[in-house]
């Protein structure tokens, strides 16, 4: 209990700058106030969304910032008033909170918080500062999460309180890529058995989506990336045709088209890029397809598109994190990862100490993980 009098000092990945290598600091992490759990975090993956932190593409996001949303860590101390978890407890903080109070949390339809950062910045905690410096200055949080440092301050709504037997350094991609593949193609898309499928972009979350349609019963997975080196694995996860847009003069839609008759039942974007997500409305059924975007594009982005492919039946959808109400629903696919119903350790390429978190940046450049 003294602990959470206390400035914790530790390692951390800080992006002083757009565009700049992360740089691995000493900083302090001040202790949990009111509401706020303080965790050591375990394990985090590299979703592609830390690299489009890197790049500059969300303006809302304030340098100098400790990114990383994808981790699993243990409770270190409490601040006053939290019931829901204690140190000791194994959590996963999530990059989409569930206060449990707002429109959105009370609508069962829902897995959007109207506390997310998508309707205010959580670049500072809810009482406006941060927990975290370095070298005499404020470093923002991302996400409230900021899992790419070894202890992190968070609302208690911002964490899932996991089983005790899980581990940490396997489950950390419950907390983002994994949820929202799977999530994608079982609660956005709800995939029908027997249905055709179309993945674009292979990464972790698109292998995912994969996993997910495999899982819901899709008889045919046509799985899409130009990196070829992809296709081994997700064949064993599932997919039935594996194509690469380079290998083909015509646009890719076509060739689906071709190779299905009418089109493909479900089509998911994984890629973040305004032209596949085109690409993948046009790909779907055109009275009865579901097209959803998972791929968050660049801030600004902007489509345009003919109203007749919608006009004609198609559902045109997003996912955020998959669907998925996440403190309620975390700590129940941590149970289904235990039961063994699915196996998201095949995402996991490499394993990296801290030190090397430039390293796993380069690999996911490279289209190595
Ligand atoms: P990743 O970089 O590992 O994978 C992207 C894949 O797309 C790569 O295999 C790449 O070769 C392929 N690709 C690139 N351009 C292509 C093209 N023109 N045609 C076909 N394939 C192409 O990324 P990831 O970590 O799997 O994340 C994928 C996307 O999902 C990112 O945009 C990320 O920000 C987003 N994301 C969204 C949510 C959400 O809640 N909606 C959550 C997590 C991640
Ligand atoms: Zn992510
Ligand atoms: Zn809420």
């Amino acid at each position: 209990p003294l602990s959470c009098f206390q400035v914790i000092r530790c390692r951390a990945a800080v992006a002083w700058a757009v565009g700049k290598p992360l740089s691995v600091e000493e900083v302090e992490v001040a202790p949990p106030k009111a509401g706020e759990v303080r965790v050591k975090i375990v394990a985090t993956g590299i979703c592609h969304t830390d690299e489009h932190i890197l790049e500059g593409s969300f303006p809302d996001v304030d340098f100098p910032v400790i990114p990383g949303h994808e981790g699993a860590g243990i409770v270190e101390s409490v601040g006053e008033g939290v019931t829901s978890v204690k140190p000791g407890d194994k959590v996963i903080p999530l990059c989409l909170p569930q206060c449990g109070e707002c429109s959105f949390c009370l609508n069962p339809e829902s897995n959007y918080c109207l506390k997310c950062h998508v309707s205010e910045p959580q670049t500072v905690l809810p009482d406006k500062t941060s927990r975290f410096t370095c070298k005499g200055k404020q470093i923002h949080h991302f996400l409230w999460v900021s899992t790419f440092a070894e202890y992190t301050v968070i609302p208690e709504y911002a964490v899932a309180k996991i089983d005790a037997a899980a581990p940490l350094d396997k489950v950390c991609l419950l907390a983002c890529g994994f949820s929202t593949g799977y999530g994608a193609a079982i609660n956005t898309a709800k995939v029908k058995p027997g249905s055709t499928c179309a993945v674009f972009g292979l990464g972790g979350v698109g292998l995912s989506v994969v996993m997910g349609c495999k899982a819901a019963g899709a008889s045919r997975i046509i799985a899409i990336d130009i990196n070829k080196d992809k296709f081994a694995k997700v064949k064993e996860l599932g997919a039935t045709h594996c194509i690469s847009p380079h290998d083909f003069k015509k646009p890719i839609q076509e060739v689906l088209t071709e190779m299905t008759g009418h089109s493909v039942d479900y089509s998911f974007e994984v890629i973040g890029h305004a032209d596949t997500m085109t690409a993948a409305l046009v790909s779907c059924n055109m009275n009865t397809g579901v097209c959803v975007m998972v791929g968050v594009p660049a801030s600004g982005s902007v489509i345009s598109f003919d109203p007749m492919l919608v006009l004609s039946g198609r559902t045109w959808k997003g996912t955020l994190l998959g669907g998925w109400k996440m403190r309620d629903c975390i700590p129940r696919l941590v149970a289904s990862y235990l039961e063994k119903k699915f196996n998201s350790d095949v995402l996991i390429t490499h394993t990296l100490p801290i030190a090397k978190v430039n390293g796993g940046f380069e690999l996911l450049r490279a289209g190595k993980r």
